[in-house]
């Protein structure tokens, strides 16, 4: 992409309605716009990491064995009726009436929904296990939208839903979730923690938060220091095989919300010097809640025993547009965002520090050619702007790997190459700039 051609809108002073960095950086970084109150214009820059990590989610459910499905963001009231929840979910949920005076409302979720797609077709106990997921926008009209995306009142939610004939079977599935969402956060370079939560309006007797520790975050958390340092099941972990061991090692140690927080445990088994005690930012939830739907729902299917049951049931939510602010929080310094390259809106960015000059420029046309028909996710400064300004602007907007193209390096055949997260540089060729930046195959 090059950048006189984009849309990229910086902005060079500090927003003031903005109350932490990563909500900053977004607004600065001309990665989104406010268009009402917790609702957000996803711009081009920002709608790119915004791909990314849906890509990310979406990858790791696969893996898991969910099935992707879309349902719609409308929703008729009279399903949660059946369900018996329309009327307990309070001012939250923004109902809306159609032309016809049809009450209709815009999902906060979709256990209901998907509870009849389930029964409509499913009849017995040999097509389970079933988890069917989507990637939808939510609508919840929170009290206190704030912090940009991290609480708004639209935003992007993945949501998956199990399907189990019994309870044992149904914590086979929490357990596939619990190991997927590891390796989802892991990909994103966060160390995403699974800790004891209160279920909530879903509903249910077992759930886990997955949390970053970040003192920006709403939750506080309490937990043994040595969870921080627990290894990530790799791309290989058997899904079909038996996960308890992992899931046995990432739940002994403790760690909880302040919700469901044990005060006396918590010092009975942990080491004074182990205790954390900090706060943190919720990216994902599971929770098991067996019948809770299905009972009132009539979502039922024969046994082996030729019986009709009940399907037991979960819920496993992952905040993606929470995230890319979320990630923000955890990757920035006082010049900007410093993205983790499996989420970054851009691999490279080219700064041309002499544009209109014929070296430089074509310098940067040619290494711009040769890294897109790569396929690498290069984005070229050609606007005519003083080095200074494409510094800010590149340290700013995060991209992982600067290539700096200036007439004196130029004048000894090499471009320099700056990495954002540690600011390290080094003087290449521009055929070791492909080598180095282009993945092997
Ligand atoms: P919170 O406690 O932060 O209000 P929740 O527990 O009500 O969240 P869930 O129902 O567990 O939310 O939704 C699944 C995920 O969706 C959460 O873990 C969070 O990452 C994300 N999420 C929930 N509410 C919002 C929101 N208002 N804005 C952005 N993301 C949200
Ligand atoms: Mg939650």
């Amino acid at each position: 992409m090059r950048l006189s051609r984009y849309f990229l809108p910086i902005l060079r002073e500090t927003p003031k309605e903005a109350e932490i960095a990563s909500h900053r950086l977004m607004l600065r970084a001309g990665m989104m716009r406010q268009e009402a109150a917790g609702i957000y214009a996803w711009l081009p820059l920002g709608f790119r990491v915004l791909k990314k990590i849906e890509q990310i989610v979406r990858e790791e459910q696969d893996r898991a064995g969910a099935v992707e499905l879309l349902m719609p963001t409308l929703q008729l009231a009279d399903l949660w009726r059946e369900s018996g929840r329309y009327d307990a979910y309070g001012p939250e949920m923004l109902r809306i009436k159609d032309r016809h005076e049809r009450e209709l409302l815009y999902g906060p979720t979709n256990e209901d929904m998907i509870t009849e797609i389930f029964r409509a077709y499913v009849r017995s106990y040999r097509e389970l296990p079933k988890n069917l997921y989507h990637i939808q926008w939510k609508f919840r009209d929170e009290q206190r939208p704030r912090f940009g995306v991290m609480r708004g009142r639209e935003f992007l939610m993945k949501d998956a839903y199990s399907f189990d004939i019994d309870e044992a079977a149904a914590r086979v599935s929490y357990n596939k979730m619990f190991v997927a969402y590891l390796r989802t956060f892991a990909r994103m370079g966060l160390k995403a923690i699974p800790m004891r939560a209160e279920t909530g309006p879903i509903g249910g007797d077992l759930s886990h938060e997955f949390i970053i520790l970040a003192e920006t975050g709403e939750s506080g958390v309490f937990c043994n220091k040595d969870v921080l340092d627990l290894p990530v099941p790799g791309a290989d972990v058997d899904y079909d095989g038996d996960l308890t061991p992992i899931i046995r090692q990432w739940t002994t140690l403790y760690a909880a919300t302040e919700d469901v927080h044990d005060a006396q445990r918590f010092e009975r088994e942990v080491a004074a010097d182990q205790r954390l005690h900090t706060r943190g930012i919720e990216v994902g939830q599971i929770f098991y809640f067996g019948t809770k739907y299905s009972i009132p729902m009539k979502a039922v299917v024969a046994g082996s025993d030729g019986a009709d049951h009940p399907v037991h049931g979960g819920s496993y939510g992952v905040g993606v547009s929470r995230l890319v602010g979320a990630i923000i929080e955890a990757f920035h310094d006082e010049a900007g965002i410093k993205w983790p390259e499996s989420v970054a809106p851009f691999k490279v960015a080219i700064l041309n520090l002499k544009q209109g000059a014929a070296d430089t420029d074509a310098a940067c046309e040619q290494l711009y050619r040769a890294l897109l028909a790569k396929g690498v996710d290069v984005l070229y400064h050609d606007l005519e702007e003083r080095p200074g300004a494409k510094f800010a602007t590149a340290d700013l907007i995060g991209v992982p790997w600067q290539v700096l193209v200036g007439p004196r390096g130029l004048a000894e055949g090499k471009v320099e190459v700056k990495r954002r997260v540690d600011g390290t540089r080094e003087m290449l060729t521009p055929a070791d700039v492909i080598e180095r930046l282009v993945p092997p195959i």
